[in-house]
């Protein structure tokens, strides 16, 4: 066994002071049994942990690290503003850089917000459809997860998911009454709930890859009647693209598969680390907002110096080297050691996986929502989990997480990956 006295004590401590010893409940490790580690530091493709304890990481800080931890670019950039000050209230050139790039890279956005999380921009993108349609329902879909949005936590995935809890107490039943929820893929469901009240919808936010229930992709034509429903009965279509945006290409997952939503929210990889979000859309829509619009959005820290540069340095470094491809090439090559495992061990276990995210079912068949992805074996998911932590490889501590590839993974991390799970998988 690997040592883990000096996380125990850190865990048993936190937990007198921090609700579960966690700031964010999937790292209390719930989801798989035992005790989180905590680490002292992470590079590259690897973290070492307070007890010395070296690890290969597929969690990449829950997929903003997409160039690895600590990359160079990023601390350069952080270090030279900050010698500036770090936090102004006040507008910076920062924030126009970062606009423009985003407004470059993703057509569908021609106006942009930066906010601190994804979370404010999921939240800020409900109001303001609601604000700009003037009607109050929002239609969301089963197993996605939009952050920890009241209107939102609503058959909701990743944490909630993991700890049993896709409905949170706390959330009005008023308020969650405005939410529909319907089964992801289903275009039949869609088109009847259209049918039904679609003059009543004020929005339809989607995850355009699912990624918090696991990871599925859509069905062949989903999101076009989606879109298509939308337009005809004036609802804002929303992307939810906080996980998939500057990770699946430059210009996000609606880069990929063609189609324009009229807000997307932002996160993780826009921020290079630090706590970012933004969503933008049309201008029509997005001058709504506050001071030219009726619809209240705000931030005392959004659009900081240090936020935004870190962003910028990871956005540019990303597009100079076009990791997107290299990713792919990386994803392909992981694909191919976790197929290889599967074999050796006998399992007919599901892999999914698209460019640099991924996931492993513990079950067989398709899945395509959140019904099939529940069929998974989570108990042999944790044991595979720990087996795999035991051997140096982090993946995340629950089978509703999708794993994370960065630009810092080397073939020789990927091999002696695919030489864990294998072991772990006959196990
Ligand atoms: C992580 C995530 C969020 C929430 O972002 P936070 O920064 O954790 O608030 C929202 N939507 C999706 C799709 C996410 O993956």
């Amino acid at each position: 066994m690997r040592p883990h006295t000096k996380s125990a004590a850190a865990f048993a401590e936190a937990r007198r002071f921090i609700p579960g010893g966690v700031n964010s409940p999937v790292r209390a490790f719930r989801g798989v049994g035992g005790e989180p580690f905590f680490v002292e530091r992470a590079e590259g493709a690897h973290i070492w942990d307070v007890d010395g304890n070296e690890l290969i990481d597929y969690v990449g800080t829950w997929g903003p690290a997409i160039l690895g931890h600590a990359p160079r670019v990023v601390r350069d950039a952080i270090t030279d503003a900050a010698s500036r000050g770090v936090s102004f209230g006040i507008p910076n050139p920062y924030e126009i850089e970062m606009a423009r790039t985003i407004c470059a890279w993703v057509p569908s956005i021609e106006k942009v917000r930066m906010v601190n999380s994804g979370t404010e921009a999921t939240m800020s993108c409900i109001r303001l459809a609601r604000g700009f349609t003037g009607r109050d329902l929002i239609v969301k879909f089963e197993g996605c997860y939009h952050g920890h949005v009241d209107a939102l936590l609503v058959k909701a995935g990743s944490g909630a998911l993991t700890h049993g809890q896709p409905d949170s107490a706390g959330v009005p039943a008023a308020l969650a009454e405005l939410t529909i929820t319907l089964p992801f893929n289903d275009v039949t469901a869609l088109r009847s709930l259209f049918m039904a009240r679609g003059s009543q919808i004020a929005a339809v936010i989607v995850e355009p890859v699912p990624a918090n229930a696991g990871l599925y992709l859509p069905r062949e034509g989903f999101l076009e009647v989606l879109r298509q429903q939308c337009s005809q009965y004036g609802a804002v279509l929303i992307f939810d693209e906080v996980m998939t945006g500057f990770r699946l290409a430059r210009g996000g997952y609606q880069e990929r598969c063609g189609i324009s939503p009229d807000l997307t929210a932002l996160g993780k990889v826009i921020g290079g680390g630090l706590p970012v979000g933004a969503f933008g859309g049309s201008a029509e829509i997005m001058d709504q907002l506050s001071p030219d619009g009726p619809v209240y959005q705000a931030g005392t820290l959004s659009g900081n110096p240090l936020a935004m540069s870190a962003g910028l340095a990871q956005l540019r470094e990303m597009d100079r080297v076009n990791g997107w491809a290299r990713l792919e090439e990386l994803g392909a090559e992981f694909e191919n050691g976790v197929r290889f495992a599967l074999k050796k061990a006998g399992r007919d276990y599901v892999f999914q996986r698209i460019g640099s995210m991924f996931c492993l079912y513990f079950t067989s068949g398709e899945i395509w929502n959140l019904a099939d992805a529940q069929r998974s074996d989570k108990a042999a998911f944790a044991r595979y989990f720990h087996a795999c932590l035991e051997a140096g490889i982090y993946f995340a501590p629950s089978q509703f997480e999708a794993g994370f590839l960065s630009l810092a993974h080397t073939p020789a991390d990927l091999a002696q990956t695919a030489a864990a799970a294998t072991t772990a998988l006959i196990a």
